[in-house]
């Protein structure tokens, strides 16, 4: 478990929000008095969390958790795959955990939501009614966001930017199998998107991988956005590492880099600016929306889910709580610690909300890792609390250019602990003294 202790990893995740205690969010009273049917929707960084908070901390609860895949590919530390870090097989996690604590785990799609009769139908025909409904869907990919592209084009132009292990195995697949001296593309999504740092990390694996094994090969981005997360220790990182293979094509107020257009046949990509460029292997990472199943139950707002902020709730349907990317938080990144720390404060909101007991003020926490290159790694965090109906950041902090090595080394420790921690804290795992890194 890379040495890090229990302690160290509570303190990674932020413990149940920004260094509250266990038994200052769920009340004891709350845990002891709590009775009725809680659904889940989506097994991941939210979902998989508050199912296992809500059972653990009240086991009479009735709890179901409605997951598609019988296995969960990470997202995060997917750039650490294709930089040739991690193997795909590092990223998978199963529901063994969550069962043995006697959540209900269910494989299957929820395809509707009936908020009147309170219960979630599911490809297979069965019918779950729930007390209080949790949706943590993630991202859906907007594939109609860029002009050529479509769910057929992202199998020849990949985004690897959701759950699908196909994805990023066929992204990894076309950088194995492309010339030395070919060009990658990557497009970059305009803001509000899935972890803000991740396509800019992406870079830097991709470049890392060109550098060590194809040389004379050469990575070509094209941004819609001025600027991004951590732009001046990502850019610090490029110039250092990558000087000569990477080429940032950042929109400014003359030239346009979004997408105009994708042609999957030619794997030719043209920007609105006019730019075009053949690529041998494209990367192409589109607009996103919230999980479908948040629109079918009413709780999406264009494209996202507006939430309360004191509890994650939704505010647009009763008794549904929507966390994760899928939720309108706009202070806080879409990320997988976000959502952790969101579902411990829902699954303490959902035990008191049974057991009609006091609440306590939410505290949420996030920090974002990315590795830049082998043993240099930048990060980004804050706390939030609510406050006027949104969420108050505080002790913010972000890594800065020109740092000493040793700090960048010390924070891939502290980000691979991170990892550990928060996928055992998901599926109810026992942390077991296996590796959390293997090259691959
Ligand atoms: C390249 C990349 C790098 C990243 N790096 C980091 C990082 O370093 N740190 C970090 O904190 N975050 C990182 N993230 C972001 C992180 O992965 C997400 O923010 C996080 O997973 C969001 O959690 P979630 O619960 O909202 O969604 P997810 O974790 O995606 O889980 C959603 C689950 O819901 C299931 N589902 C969806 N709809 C249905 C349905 N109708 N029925 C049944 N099941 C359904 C899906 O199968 C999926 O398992 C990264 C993301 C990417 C793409």
């Amino acid at each position: 478990m890379t040495g890090l202790t229990r302690r160290d990893l509570g303190k990674l995740l932020g413990a149940t929000g920004a260094g509250i205690s266990a038994s200052a969010i769920f009340s004891p009273f709350a845990k002891a008095q709590a009775a009725g049917k809680v659904v889940i929707v989506g097994g991941g960084a939210g979902g998989a969390t508050v199912a296992h908070y809500v059972k653990k901390e009240a086991p009479a609860l009735d709890v179901t958790l409605i997951e598609a895949n019988s296995t969960y590919s990470s997202s995060f530390f997917s750039n650490l795959y294709i930089g040739g870090f991690r193997t795909l097989a590092s990223l998978n996690h199963g529901y063994a955990g969550l069962r043995k604590i006697g959540v209900k785990v269910v494989h299957d799609y929820a395809t509707d939501v009936d908020t009147t009769k309170k219960t979630v139908r599911t490809r297979s025909g069965k019918t779950y009614s729930y007390d209080r409904l949790v949706l943590s869907p993630g991202i859906d990919i907007k594939y109609d966001s860029i002009a050529g592209y479509s769910r057929a084009a992202a199998a020849v132009m990949p985004h690897a930017y959701n759950t699908d292990a196909a994805q990023k195995r066929l992204l990894k697949r076309q950088l194995e199998a492309m010339k030395d001296g070919g060009t990658v593309v990557m497009a970059m999504p305009n803001n509000p998107f899935r972890c803000p740092p991740g396509p800019y990390e992406r870079a830097a694996m991709i470049a890392h991988y060109l550098k060590t094994k194809k040389p004379k090969s050469k990575l070509v981005i094209f941004d819609p956005k001025k600027a991004f997360s951590k732009q001046p220790v990502f850019v610090e990182a490029y110039d250092k590492y990558y000087k000569g293979i990477l080429e940032l094509n950042l929109t400014t107020d003359i030239d346009d880099f979004s997408i105009a257009s994708v042609d999957p046949k030619t794997k030719e990509i043209i920007t609105k600016a006019g730019k075009k460029a053949k690529a041998d292997v494209a990367n192409v990472i589109p607009q996103q929306r919230a999980g479908e199943i948040a629109m079918k139950a009413g709780c999406t707002e264009g494209d996202w889910c507006p939430i309360n902020p004191e509890n994650f709730s939704s505010k647009k349907v009763k008794d549904v709580y929507v966390l994760g990317d899928a939720a309108v938080a706009v202070e806080m990144p879409k990320s997988a610690f976000s959502a952790n720390s969101q579902a411990k404060v829902v699954a303490a909101d959902i035990l008191a909300e049974l057991a009609k007991k006091e609440k306590f003020p939410a505290r949420y926490r996030n920090t974002c890792w990315s590795l830049v290159a082998p043993d240099d790694c930048v990060k980004i965090g804050a706390s939030y609390a609510p406050k006027d109906g949104k969420l108050d950041p505080s002790g913010s902090f972000v890594s800065q250019r020109g740092e000493d090595a040793g700090v960048r080394k010390q924070n891939y420790a502290e980000s691979v602990g991170w990892y550990d921690g928060i996928v055992a804290d998901m599926f109810a795992k026992t942390v077991s003294g296996q590796p959390a890194t293997k090259k691959g």
